[in-house]
């Protein structure tokens, strides 16, 4: 078999295709109570949506899809419910073959192999406007831990390195569960400190540290703090930046480094997208060049229009996953929320790997945290964009994120153009109202104004929804 960074187009799709028809009718469409519901509803049957192209017929989905309410238990429906009945009716030949082998030797084994491959065993916290838990099962574990240890590969990291993370304790997320897997399925000793640069200098004191994990937006403060406070960086040889780093961002980290760390360490992102479970990694030998490695034969990356959810008319847009072999919360067409340039499918120019490679991304960006005058709110453009957009008495509209003159408070903006013949005080209140219902929160003013007085659809974010700071 060939590795699996080495795989032609025909063994990649002929493996994708195998890995859908699984993923849609032996375990979600069974057994994801959400699915099951959302096929039924859309009149699909599950296996007229178990191939690549039949799959990119369902519309992409999001946490407000999950939640409309904006109640996060509704994510709860997204995990797979299997038991021991319906595991022996779907699961494929092979693990059934394996599961009914136990049985025959040791009875107990048979609904162990069944926990494994159904039950959830562990959760991390996910979700952009919402937060909820994403489950895990124990085969899952092993997934995430053989996807860490590719990881491990595109980063060019070794046994020998010693890993020390700077993320934040506390909530439990994907990235840190695969990184930690990660490091134990390669073999790589790993601490996590902590997102504080006293809590990073502490560990750095005691350990030989080769590779730093630092959050994308405060690595460069977290290096000046512990260069001040005297730690030894002279065995980092690798920077990893969690995120999406901003080309700003990494140039504040390559200026510290340069200053404070006579190693010249190979600084790369790793990120998993929100829902998400694998961590990707940009190449040891492409750098900030090439874009983010991903798992061809784990997922299926697809780019939609992030005010409509349909297929993207250009490269870019939002980044929409559907996982290959996972279980737990398992996620079709899932919207991540990510902005991303494109999704690039020919093989990597710096390591000649043949996966996907996701360029240009902006991690949430359609979900931003903004610092609203009534508190800190996650705004979910999407969910903006759908209140507004169609609307019979609305011609065009905007939805501006920027920074108010003022007082420099954040604010979300909805410029609206209406349509001949309609009452400018009831589209005000019915776009307010409608956005309200829809992304749950009021904006902080709907501007009516002349369809040539809208502002440029512009390149900043997407078309309509534009970010301005
Ligand atoms: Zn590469």
């Amino acid at each position: 078999m060939t590795s699996w960074d080495r795989r032609s187009p025909a063994q990649l799709a002929a493996g994708q295709r195998r890995g859908v028809r699984t993923q849609v009718v032996d375990a979600v469409a069974p057994f994801s109570p959400w699915w099951r519901a959302r096929l039924d509803d859309l009149g699909i049957a599950p296996d007229s949506a178990a191939t690549p192209e039949g799959l990119r017929r369902l519309p992409a989905a999001g946490e407000r899809d999950v939640c409309p309410d904006g109640d996060p238990r509704g994510a709860a429906a997204l995990v797979l419910q299997a038991g021991e009945g319906g595991y022996a009716l779907h699961a494929d030949g092979p693990r059934l073959r394996k599961a009914l082998r136990r049985r025959l030797v040791r009875p107990g084994s048979y609904r162990a192999q069944v926990d494994a491959d159904t039950r959830p065993s562990s959760y991390v916290w996910a979700g952009l406007g919402l937060r909820f838990p994403v489950a895990s099962t124990r085969s899952d574990l092993d997934l995430v831990a053989r996807a860490g240890a590719r990881l491990w590969q595109v980063l060019g990291l070794h046994s020998s390195d010693v890993v020390v993370a700077a993320l934040p304790a506390g909530e439990r997320t994907a990235l840190a569960q695969a990184l930690e897997l990660g490091a134990l399925a390669a073999g790589t000793p790993a601490l996590f400190t902590g997102a504080e640069g006293d809590q990073l200098a502490r560990a750095l004191a005691l350990l030989p540290a080769s590779v730093l994990v630092l959050p994308a937006g405060s690595a460069a403060r977290l290096l000046q703090e512990v260069h001040q406070a005297g730690a030894d960086l002279g065995a980092v040889s690798t920077v990893l930046l969690a995120g999406t780093p901003s080309a700003g961002e990494r140039a504040d980290v390559e200026e510290v480094l340069g200053r404070t760390c006579r190693t010249d360490p190979a600084v790369l992102a790793v990120h998993v997208p929100d829902g998400h479970r694998l961590a990707w990694g940009e190449c040891r030998e492409g750098r900030a060049e090439t874009g983010l490695h991903t798992y061809p034969d784990l997922e299926l990356l697809d780019v939609v229009d992030p005010e409509s959810a349909a297929p993207a008319e250009s490269e870019g847009g939002e980044l929409v996953l559907t996982q290959l072999g996972l279980r737990g919360t398992a996620l079709l067409r899932w919207r991540t929320g990510d902005l991303v340039g494109a999704v690039e499918t020919t093989a990597c120019p710096a390591c000649r790997r043949t996966v996907p490679r996701v360029s240009g991304a902006a991690a949430g960006a359609l979900v931003p945290e903004l610092a609203l005058r009534s508190g800190m709110r996650a705004v979910d453009l999407r969910a903006v964009a759908a209140a507004v957009a169609g609307r019979p008495d609305v011609q065009d509209w905007r939805a501006v994120v920027g920074r108010s003159g003022r007082d420099g408070c954040e604010e979300l903006l909805v410029l609206v153009a209406q349509r001949d013949g309609s009452d400018a005080a009831d589209v005000a209140v019915g776009v307010a109202r409608d956005v309200r219902a829809v992304a749950g929160l009021l904006p902080t003013q709907v501007v009516l104004l002349p369809r040539g007085g809208l502002p440029a659809a512009g390149r900043t974010a997407s078309g309509r929804l534009l970010l301005r700071h």
